[in-house]
């Protein structure tokens, strides 16, 4: 179902959700199902904001793409199936894929309708902790009023001004990945966390001529140095050409024929350069801060564990409150939230706890990773670490030649006597899949016996983790 055709101002709700993304779409059914009266607001048309549109999702299938070529080349290669080299229609994929999103925004729009969401197309901005303004597409404005107000509206990728970098906004960001019609044959990446190295990922193993330019070493900084210290080489080894300790100085030409200059004085000849360096919370022109509502200096929503802004009344949750930026963070915070102001006293004290969140990089070979890093633990727990660590080779790669045979490293971070798990780290085929159930094994609190006294599956890789010594 579309949004409301005819909203009528100066309704009262119980709560309204303003971004009809991964939190707002979640929090706003959650508290419908509790038979509150909820408004949700989104100006793009269209429901599931970055995940559903721009991120997770089409991502994930470009990852998928890419490791069916690769799994295509090691069949023929390894596995002596006479096919001949994998060939990847971008064009012809990308309306595929296209398409499938629509049919998600279709769902989500249903869904929210199923609930008794009342669904508002248009931009949200604070008049007070209880009036929000709506401006629709064609310019007109109309207030609602709350008790309560979801700020989640997420953020955007950031991007250098043409001032810091001459030539910055001739490049690209996930937005624009999502957007090519056609693949580049080589592509620049500036950036080294999830996105850079994911986006980078898809497109060297899908044979476009990939430059991942990073300011430091190794890729992932914030992540376990034992993954970095697998991925990095292996990006390399697989010709992903990664330019070290550098930064883009200028750009010069136009999309589809660009020349990106860097600091180290070299400079390199691509279709496109995608941005990756980080995302910003959307919170200008809100109306937050003349209503009191603090943000840091990123400019993220400061919430205590409650989802509570410092302004009775407004919560923010999700990218937008700039803590752990993942999709089941959004929805689980916004469900909570609603669980607890709508959902009786069974929920009066639920919240997200932002402790032991596991996280997937769709890289290639994947990494999972949940608790601590070693640094961290360290820091933390001292001398009372113990790490137990295994590098090998997938059976699956026994097949395969010796060029292509992918790094699998695993590691628990274990603390005390009682060897309880605080980190786990995994970098190798399938770790995607493999990460969630030990995420839930870190949550109970599980020690290095449990995992031990677990029967192993074999052969998997994943039964390395209960049988490490
Ligand atoms: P969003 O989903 O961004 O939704 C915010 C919504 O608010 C948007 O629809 C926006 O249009 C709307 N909005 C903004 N301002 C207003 C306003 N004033 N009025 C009305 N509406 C407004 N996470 C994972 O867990 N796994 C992944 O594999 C993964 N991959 C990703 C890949 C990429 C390329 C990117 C960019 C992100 C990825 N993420 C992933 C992160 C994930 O997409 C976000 O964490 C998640 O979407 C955050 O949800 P949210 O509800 O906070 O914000
Ligand atoms: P990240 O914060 O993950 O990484 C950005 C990286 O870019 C930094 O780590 C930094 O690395 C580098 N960087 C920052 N500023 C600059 C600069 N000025 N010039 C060059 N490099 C710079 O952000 P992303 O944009 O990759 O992703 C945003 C968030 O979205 C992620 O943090 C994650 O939470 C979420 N996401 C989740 C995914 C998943 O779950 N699989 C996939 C994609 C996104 P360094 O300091 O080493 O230079």
């Amino acid at each position: 179902m579309p949004p409301i055709d005819k909203p009528t101002p100066g309704e009262k709700y119980d709560i309204v959700f303003i971004g009809g993304g991964s939190g707002g779409s979640a929090g706003s059914r959650r508290a419908a199902l509790y038979k509150a009266k909820v408004a949700l607001i989104e100006e793009a048309g269209k429901l599931g904001g970055t995940c559903v549109n721009v991120g997770c999702v089409p991502k994930k299938i470009m990852w998928h793409a890419a490791d069916l070529a690769e799994k295509a080349r090691f069949a023929r290669e390894g596995y002596h199936f006479d096919i001949s080299e994998p060939k990847f229609s971008w064009k012809d994929f990308k309306p595929q894929r296209d398409a499938y999103i629509r049919k998600l925004n279709g769902i989500y729009d249903s869904n929210v309708n199923k609930e008794g969401v009342i669904y508002h197309h248009g931009r949200a901005s604070l008049n007070s902790a209880s009036e929000v303004e709506i401006t629709r597409p064609d310019g007109s404005k109309y207030s609602i009023h709350a008790d309560h107000v979801v700020v989640a509206t997420g953020g955007y990728p950031t991007v250098p001004s043409d001032d810091e970098i001459p030539g910055a906004s001739l490049g690209i960001t996930s937005d624009g990945f999502f957007d090519l019609e056609d693949q580049p044959k080589r592509v620049a990446v500036a950036g080294a966390g999830y996105i850079a190295v994911e986006l980078a990922g898809v497109l060297h193993t899908l044979g476009s001529e990939t430059h991942l330019l990073i300011r430091g070493d190794k890729v992932l900084r914030t992540f376990d140095p034992s993954l970095q210290d697998v991925l990095t080489p292996w990006m390399e080894k697989t010709g992903v050409n990664i330019h070290k300790q550098t930064k883009v100085t200028r750009v010069e030409g136009q999309r589809g024929d660009l020349t990106v200059y860097l600091t180290d004085g070299s400079s390199i000849k691509v279709e496109q350069l995608i941005w990756a360096i980080g995302r910003t919370a959307s919170t200008d022109n809100l109306g937050l801060e003349q209503l009191g509502v603090k943000l840091d200096q990123k400019r993220n929503i400061v919430v205590n564990e409650w989802q509570e802004t410092d302004v009775k009344g407004i919560y923010a949750l999700g990218d937008v409150a700039g803590k752990a930026l993942l999709t089941p963070v959004a929805i689980a915070a916004a469900r909570r939230l609603s669980n607890r102001l709508f959902g009786g006293p069974k929920f009066k004290e639920d919240k997200l706890v932002y402790e032991n969140i596991p996280t997937v990089v769709f890289s290639h070979p994947p990494i999972g990773t949940v608790g601590l890093t070693e640094p961290e633990a360290r820091e933390k727990y001292g001398d009372a670490v113990k790490i137990y660590k295994s590098n090998f080779r997938a059976l699956f790669f026994s097949m395969v030649p010796e060029e292509h045979k992918e790094p699998t490293m695993y590691k628990l971070i274990v603390v005390g006597e009682e060897e309880r798990v605080v980190g786990v780290h995994i970098i190798g085929m399938g770790s995607d899949e493999v990460m969630q159930g030990f995420g839930v094994a870190v949550k109970m609190g599980a020690c290095k016996k449990d995992l031990d006294d677990t029967v192993a599956i074999h052969p998997t890789s994943a039964e390395e983790l209960v049988t490490l010594r």
